[in-house]
């Protein structure tokens, strides 16, 4: 089910939070466009910070890996990176489908893996964090009831009898989108 128990607007300002605490920076001056390696000069460690941040503030389990490793162990190795550390024509194809084509880094084949994390945007991180908050069922688990809310936090509980909801991972959610999207394009 596609879940409004907590906005986006309430995943951004979390994100931007989670972003100002590791890079230790004002939050005020971050903006949802920014690349976080490109304007924001994060290193590869402190976005594991920034997703442990984030974990911890809602109850979830980000993403451990990247879409193009998933590609690699789903449809092969060289399929997404070749043996130059270069990306793919369709690894471009895929990222293009995922992350649209305005990001702040031009996607072009022959890409090295390197220039990948400057993709990432802060917008980029709350649709992540949408996307696991997006897999809350649509009942509880304990209880059956279908009465999810986030009072004065941002766990979602169950309203009937308490239990925390629980999500699907975020790994999990990037392999079922690899699945659907390939069934519909056939890109690999
Ligand atoms: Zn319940």
């Amino acid at each position: 089910m596609k879940q409004n128990v907590i906005s986006e607007a309430t995943v951004l300002e979390e994100v931007k939070k989670a972003i100002a605490q590791t890079l230790k920076l004002d939050k005020d001056t971050i903006q949802a466009d920014h690349s976080l390696v490109k304007d924001l000069g994060a290193e590869s460690l402190d976005f594991l910070d920034v997703d442990y941040r984030l974990e911890q503030a809602f109850g979830i389990k980000m993403a451990r890996h990247f879409v193009l490793e998933h590609i690699e162990e789903m449809f092969g190795e060289g399929s997404a990176i070749d043996e130059n550390s270069q990306l793919t024509e369709k690894a471009i194809t895929l990222l293009k489908v995922r992350l649209g084509e305005n990001g702040p880094i031009e996607l072009h084949p022959g890409m090295d893996m390197d220039e990948v994390p400057p993709v990432v945007t802060v917008q980029g991180m709350a649709r992540a964090v949408m996307d696991v908050l997006d897999s809350l069922p649509e009942r509880c688990a304990a209880c059956g009831h279908g009465n999810w809310k986030s009072e004065n936090s941002l766990r979602i509980q169950c309203g009937s009898c308490g239990a925390e909801a629980t999500f699907t991972d975020g790994d999990t959610l990037i392999k079922e989108w690899l699945t659907k999207v390939q069934e519909e394009r056939k890109i690999f």
